[in-house]
This record gives C-alpha cells, sequence and structure tokens, in this order.
C-alpha cells in the first residue's frame, strides 16, 4: 500500500483554518485529522479527544521528554504537540493525514518529512481578521489582543509554503483546500503575485 501523504495547515489566528479544516473534514472522508496535544484550556464547545488533547504542563512535559512529539511548539503562552505515533500510524496504513499546526511546526515538519505538503490560509484584510477574531466571541480581550499581535511573525512566514489559499468568501475557500488535496493545486502556489500582494498589504497593516 502506498504510504499516505501528509498535509500540514497553518494561519493567523482567527484566519477561519478551524472552521474551514473542520468542514474539510466532513467533505473528505479519507483525510485523517490530527488531534494535537495542548495546555491551553478547553473553550466553550470544545470536545477533549476531538479537537485536541488537553492535558496538564507536567505531562506535556514528560511527553517531550520522552520523545513522544512529531514537533511541539509555544503558541500564545501555552504548548501545542502532535503525536508522533498517530500521524506514522495513518499514513503507514495509507492515509492522507492533516496537521493544523503553528509557523514554528510547520518548520519542524518541513525538515523531518520534507515530503510533505503545507498550505497558509490568509485573511483578506487586516480589519476582517480582527473582526473574525472578536466574531468568535470564544477568547478574552487580553487573549485577542495577543493573538493580533503575533499575527504579524505568522503573516511573515507566508512564503515558506507550498501552497496558499485567501480565505476571504468560505465557501471559494474550501473549494480551493479540496483542489490542492486532490492533487490539482498547481494555480494555488503560495508565491503567486495575488497572494505576495495581499500578505504585503497584511504585514504593512499589521503591527510588529
Ligand atoms: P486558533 O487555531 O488560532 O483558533 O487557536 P488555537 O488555540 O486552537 O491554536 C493556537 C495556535 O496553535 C494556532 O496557530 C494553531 O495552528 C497552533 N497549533 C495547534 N496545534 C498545534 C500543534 O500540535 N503544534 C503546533 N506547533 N502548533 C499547534
Ligand atoms: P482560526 O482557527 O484560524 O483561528 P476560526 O476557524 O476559529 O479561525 O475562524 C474565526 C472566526 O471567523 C469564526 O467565528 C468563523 O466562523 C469566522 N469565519 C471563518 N471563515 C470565514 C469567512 N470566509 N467569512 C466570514 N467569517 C469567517
Ligand atoms: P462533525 O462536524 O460532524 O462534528 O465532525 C465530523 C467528523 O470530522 C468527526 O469525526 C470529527 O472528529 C472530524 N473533525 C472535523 N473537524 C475536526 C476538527 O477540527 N477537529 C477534530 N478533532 N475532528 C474534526
Amino acid at each position: 500500500m502506498n504510504r499516505g501523504r501528509l498535509w500540514v495547515v497553518s494561519a493567523p489566528s482567527g484566519a477561519g483554518k478551524t472552521s474551514l479544516v473542520h468542514e474539510l473534514m466532513r467533505r473528505e472522508p479519507r483525510l485523517r485529522f490530527s488531534i494535537s496535544y495542548t495546555t491551553r484550556p478547553p473553550r466553550q464547545g470544545e470536545v477533549d479527544g476531538q479537537d485536541y488533547l488537553f492535558v496538564d504542563e507536567a505531562r506535556f512535559v514528560a511527553m517531550i521528554e520522552a520523545g513522544e512529539f512529531l514537533e511541539h511548539a509555544q503558541v500564545f503562552g501555552n504548548r501545542y504537540g502532535t503525536a508522533r505515533g498517530q500521524v506514522e500510524r495513518e499514513l503507514a496504513d495509507g492515509h492522507d493525514v492533516l496537521l493544523e499546526i503553528d509557523w514554528q511546526g510547520a518548520a519542524q515538519v518541513r525538515e523531518m518529512m520534507p515530503e510533505g505538503r503545507s498550505i497558509f490560509i490568509l485573511p483578506p484584510s487586516r480589519e476582517e481578521l480582527e473582526r473574525r477574531l472578536r466574531g468568535r466571541g470564544t477568547d478574552s480581550e487580553a487573549v485577542i489582543e495577543r493573538r493580533l499581535r503575533e499575527a504579524h511573525a505568522e503573516l511573515l512566514q507566508w512564503s515558506g509554503f507550498d501552497y496558499a489559499v485567501i480565505n476571504d468568501d468560505f465557501d471559494q475557500a474550501l473549494g480551493e483546500l479540496q483542489r490542492i488535496i486532490h492533487g490539482d493545486g498547481e494555480a494555488l502556489s503560495a508565491t503567486r503575485p495575488q497572494v505576495r500582494q495581499l500578505a504585503e498589504q497584511l504585514l504593512a497593516d499589521t503591527p510588529e
């Protein structure tokens, strides 16, 4: 059996990656979602073992020491990591696996599994990113401000990705993700002029 393909999806917080990935998993039953470990407390509506595996700091550090993570990173003051075991098993069984992780994790995975493919999701504008983060209504004002502040660092990474999707119209963005996963994403390279222009505009509008 052929080994499955590894997909990595990253975006600034609020760009819409969780909503898009959630709908993508519904439409692509062959794709497996890698459930990350995190020390962040669950948001309203998040289910342990489905959205994340919620663990405390001590357990997370023990997993690092035992070499259980394929990648892990500190993001917005919490730890997040992808366990090696599940991903390796699914890939060996021929399933495509999708990781929804931050740019630091994406860089680690690129080193370790260069055969993987990565997708960056961009919001249509800085104002819309802020509107979505606030509109989601799941985070405190302090958390929202921190995420907006760190959007600059995440946005700086766009050109290191293979593909990019602009999440303006949700259904169009979802269709583009499907095209990429189906191997039909040549026109959606991360370095196409439309994306370069938007990334530069977003960076100019986002304080460092
Ligand atoms: P949201 O995805 O921005 O709504 O917020 P989360 O709190 O769910 O995630 C915060 C950040 O951590 C995002 O950039 C995620 O992509 C990232 N993240 C989630 N899981 C992992 C992981 O397993 N490893 C790494 N490195 N980052 C992760
Ligand atoms: P992320 O996982 O990147 O932080 P979410 O998926 O939580 O982002 O999306 C942030 C908010 O924006 C959510 O309230 C979501 O419903 C909304 N959203 C996502 N995509 C769109 C879109 N294309 N148009 C309008 N709102 C969107
Ligand atoms: P539903 O939208 O019906 O709750 O989820 C459909 C299926 O997709 C479930 O098996 C669910 O576990 C999986 N799924 C889709 N999106 C996500 C996601 O963001 N996180 C997790 N953990 N599972 C997801």
